[in-house]
């Protein structure tokens, strides 16, 4: 018998399971063990001592992941939070860091208080656009640039292959943000990007019960590896049950991303011309900024997240939120029941999202009925 090469599709409906683990049970076993034996002579050649470090649980999700983002190694964080912030405790006081105007709030948060309190000079720019980019690499070159593309929640497209190549020309390391895009849809290291991050309790999970995050690797060097000392040193790893259900979603993750992208454009060019609507922004749509790139960076779908504008506002869009019967009002994205959010409420003062804007998390139900619904609940709160 030829041994055939599958498609990662194949590979991830199965697990990995027949490539990963040397056993005779289709679904790998969760080790709830938090301390493993040491060999006769001393050592640990089996590389795991203690859980709060390592886990085997964590082994199939992590192969997966580096085999979707052809990154040579992967690590499972206890949360998305977790992994992004373990890239920025790797850099050393005074080091110099260029992250996107339009990011995740939290991390934008977190960089503000506790990265800068740490020593990090920080600069926020709009990654999207490269001259306003070069311009501030050219001011002082950075150690880091990060990018969150498409950037949560105006969705705003950055080049990674453009930004690696100034990130390349300063010397500058660059790590991706890719929760939004998948692994699926845009792999940030073949755009020679460094290191690529997810939040897993997103798409890769899909079903809104695990928190979860992860980072990938384009090459084995000293910085990849001192990501995987704060992992283990920190003890920022997820339980050995969260790890297992998030194997089990990312399982379906081609069936909901393929679902979820298809809806999201769907919705996003029907509400192109609603009446109550000023603006419609998706990766997807022709008339949006950054279309092009998002073509050229993104196969298969421009993503299942879109945000809409309403006509009267603040108050209009409150209540649009809260007419929705099929759409859950809720933070959070990815997952495969749709959501709907009035971002300005959670980001507080200092956000740069208009306080008109819902922010959609487009799940795998019918297309027809997500837009009858948003329909009637645009219709109710400008009647
Ligand atoms: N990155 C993006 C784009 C996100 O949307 C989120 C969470 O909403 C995070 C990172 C943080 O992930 P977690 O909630 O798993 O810590």
């Amino acid at each position: 018998m030829t041994t055939t090469r599958f498609s990662s599709q194949s590979v991830l409906a199965q697990g990995g399971i027949n490539k990963y683990i040397k056993d005779v049970s289709i679904i790998p076993p969760v080790y709830t063990s938090t301390t493993y034996l040491r060999d006769s002579d001393n050592q640990y050649r089996s590389g795991l001592v203690y859980s709060r470090a390592d886990n085997p649980t964590y082994r199939p999700a992590e192969k997966l992941l580096a085999e979707l983002e052809n990154a040579v190694d992967a690590r499972l964080f206890a949360s998305g939070m977790a992994a992004a912030t373990a890239v920025f405790q790797a850099l050393k006081p005074g080091d110099s860091i260029i992250a996107p105007k339009v990011m995740y709030w939290a991390l934008r948060q977190w960089l503000k208080t506790f990265g800068q309190d740490t020593g990090l000079h920080i600069r926020f720019v709009d990654t999207s656009n490269l001259e306003e980019l070069q311009e501030s690499v050219n001011e002082k070159a950075p150690t880091l640039i990060w990018l969150e593309t498409p950037g949560n929640p105006l969705w705003t497209v950055t080049d990674i292959e453009a930004v690696s190549a100034i990130a390349k020309s300063c010397g500058a390391l660059l790590a991706v943000d890719s929760t939004v895009a998948t692994p699926l849809l845009t792999k940030p290291l073949d755009l020679s990007a460094d290191i690529v991050m997810h939040s897993a309790t997103k798409y890769l999970n899909g079903h809104s019960d695990v928190i979860s995050g992860a980072l990938a690797a384009r090459e084995n060097n000293e910085f990849w590896q001192r990501l995987v000392a704060i992992r283990a040193q920190s003890g920022a790893v997820p339980s050995p049950q969260d790890a297992s259900q998030l194997l089990r979603g990312m399982r379906t993750l081609f069936l909901r991303v393929r679902e979820s992208c298809q809806n999201a454009l769907y919705i996003a060019e029907q509400l192109e011309q609603h009446p109550n609507i000023v603006e419609v922004l998706y990766p997807g749509l022709k008339s949006f900024a950054g279309h092009e790139v998002a073509a050229k960076q993104m196969q298969g779908g421009f993503g299942g997240m879109l945000s809409i504008r309403l006509a009267g506002g603040e108050k209009a869009a409150i209540a649009v939120a809260a007419q929705t019967q099929l759409w859950h009002r809720a933070t959070s994205l990815g997952g495969v029941e749709s959501l709907i959010e009035h971002r300005a409420s959670i980001e507080g003062p200092d956000t740069p999202v208009p306080s008109d804007l819902l922010r959609l998390s487009v799940g795998i139900e019918s297309a027809d009925d997500l837009l009858k619904d948003l329909q009637q609940a645009i219709d109710s709160a400008h009647a």
